[in-house]
């Protein structure tokens, strides 16, 4: 297999860079899987400079085949789907089967956004005024989309996309763990026709380049998906500038199990809910709440389902679980089983390291511990998740919201007033009911408190990339022939 081996700078792919190398690691095997270059500060400078030229060159943004080129991006991306779709499980551990679902989706959102030009844009303003009054909607300039390395490539389409839709400049930073998707997307959107430095991707260390990247004064945007004390930190720097930023941040998030609900099917959907993508999901349900009177029935069942996921070879299509990305994950995941176990909590099922080689966890399920305690309240980002009882739907409620996090959240109920009420008093950024997941292209998508503001996907992320302009003509009232 070939692994993009350059960075995308200044319309040209650079083998070399002035950050060293990021040596990569295959999570399935710890063997070394592939190196790419680093970019240094210079190297952003370059990109930097030259995607804000571009800019400001080309017709980028007044082109009217925008969206026939999304088109082709999106066109590129489904005739890479197997080569792309292996590249992320190699590079993050993925099973083949959700990162065959994450190709056809990052596909699916070119397309959306290609359609999305023709829709979006101002309106016309009956003011209280001779004339005419309608707003416009401008591409910021330069936008810097930066992703982690849970879902390298789909989590920078949806920033990706909107952000060249509505004719923006865009530099790419994949996370250093995780860069090879973001590198192969920019030989597909270079095919696909974007104008010479309009889309560039720069691999390279968060930490020695990230404040640089932020901070730049050609940048007009940060688009960011990661932790919130990253999101914390941007923030914080594009203040100086009053830079446009959305935010994509953390997620502790409830999945509520109500007495009325169908028990056995929550149970069984629960484990997905939480150890798909070994639980290194914003979205990760892994506060599960229980109504005290279905308790033991829903955790038997709940640790019942959990054991029986498919945990193994990311390459093979039956594996539902993979491994963690790194060692270092996989050591943090281990410190806060230790510290449920230090508090007393019990450890149903998992906990252990899983098949060796490969960064392997078998799926953790803890009950007994107080809400407020630190594994029911930090994000772990791995395969645990705490199961809490409640009494009645006040406490379900308080329970659910008893976080500085606000991401997703699931609700099972068979009382369909309770699923509005409840729907709408949980305070996160989505919600589903009887079913894991409400996260769709269509969508908007995005948190509450502090797991960010802004959101990605929908017409919502389209606004997000824009500059609203009022204009007003003045239309002397003409006198009647
Ligand atoms: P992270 O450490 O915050 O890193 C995210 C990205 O930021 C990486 O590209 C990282 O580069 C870069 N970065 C690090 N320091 C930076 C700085 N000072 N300035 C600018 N960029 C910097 O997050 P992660 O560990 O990769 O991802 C896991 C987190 O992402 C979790 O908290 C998860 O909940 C969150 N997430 C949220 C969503 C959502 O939609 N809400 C979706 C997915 C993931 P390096 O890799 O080089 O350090």
């Amino acid at each position: 297999m070939k692994f993009p081996d350059a960075l995308l700078i200044d319309g040209r792919w650079q083998t070399e860079a002035g950050g060293g190398r990021l040596e990569l690691i295959e999570p399935a095997t710890e063997e070394p899987l592939c190196e790419v270059p680093a970019a240094g500060k210079a190297d952003i400078d370059r990109a930097l400079q030259s995607a804000a030229a571009a800019f400001a060159k080309t017709n980028w943004s007044r082109r009217t085949d925008r969206a026939d080129v999304l088109y082709r991006i999106a066109a590129g991306i489904r005739a890479k789907t197997d080569e792309l779709a292996r590249l992320e499980s190699r590079n993050v551990g993925k099973p083949i089967g959700d990162a065959l679902w994450e190709v056809r989706a990052a596909a699916r959102c070119f397309e959306y956004y290609a359609g999305g030009i023709s829709r979006f844009g101002g309106e016309t303003i009956p003011v209280n005024a001779q004339g005419l009054d309608y707003t416009l909607r401008l591409p910021l300039g330069l936008v810097v989309c930066i992703v982690p390395w849970n879902f390298p490539l789909l989590m920078a389409c949806w920033k990706v996309a909107p952000a060249l839709a509505t004719g923006n400049a865009v530099v790419l930073k994949p996370a250093s763990l995780t860069p090879l998707s973001a590198l192969a997307l920019g030989r597909v959107v270079e095919e696909a026709g974007v104008p010479e430095g309009i889309f560039q991707v720069v691999a390279g260390r968060g930490s020695e380049i990230g404040d640089y990247l932020v901070a730049h004064p050609l940048v007009r945007k940060i688009a960011f998906t990661g932790e919130t004390a990253t999101g914390s930190r941007i923030l914080k720097l594009a203040a100086d500038r009053i830079k446009r930023v959305s935010l994509e941040l953390g997620g502790k998030s409830p999945n509520l199990i109500f007495a009325d609900a169908d028990v056995e099917a929550a149970a069984a959907a629960a484990p997905l809910a939480v150890f798909g993508n070994a639980g290194q999901d914003c979205c990760a349900r892994s506060r599960i709440l229980v109504e005290r009177s279905v308790y033991d029935r829903f955790l038997e069942a709940l640790v019942q389902s959990t054991r029986q996921l498919n945990i193994g070879d990311p390459a093979s299509e039956a594996t539902q679980v993979g491994p963690l990305v790194s060692a270092s994950q996989r050591q943090r995941v281990e410190r806060y089983v230790q510290l449920a176990k230090d508090s007393r909590g019990r450890i149903l099922c998992g906990g252990d390291r899983g098949r060796e080689p490969g960064y392997f966890f078998n799926p953790v399920v803890v009950d007994g511990l107080p809400p407020d305690s630190r594994v029911c309240q930090e994000e772990i980002f791995g395969p645990l998740t705490c199961v809490i009882p409640f009494d009645d739907e006040e406490e379900a409620v308080r329970l659910a919201n008893q976080t500085e996090y606000g991401l997703a959240g699931s609700l099972w109920t068979g009382d369909l007033e309770r699923a509005l009420r409840v729907a709408q008093r949980v305070e996160t950024g989505v919600m589903s009911v009887n079913t894991n997941s409400s996260v769709y292209q269509e969508a908007p998508f995005g948190g509450f408190k502090q797991s960010g503001y802004g959101r990605d996907l929908g017409m919502e992320a389209m606004r997000l990339y824009t500059e609203i302009k009022n204009v007003f003509v003045a239309l002397p009232e003409s006198e009647p022939t």
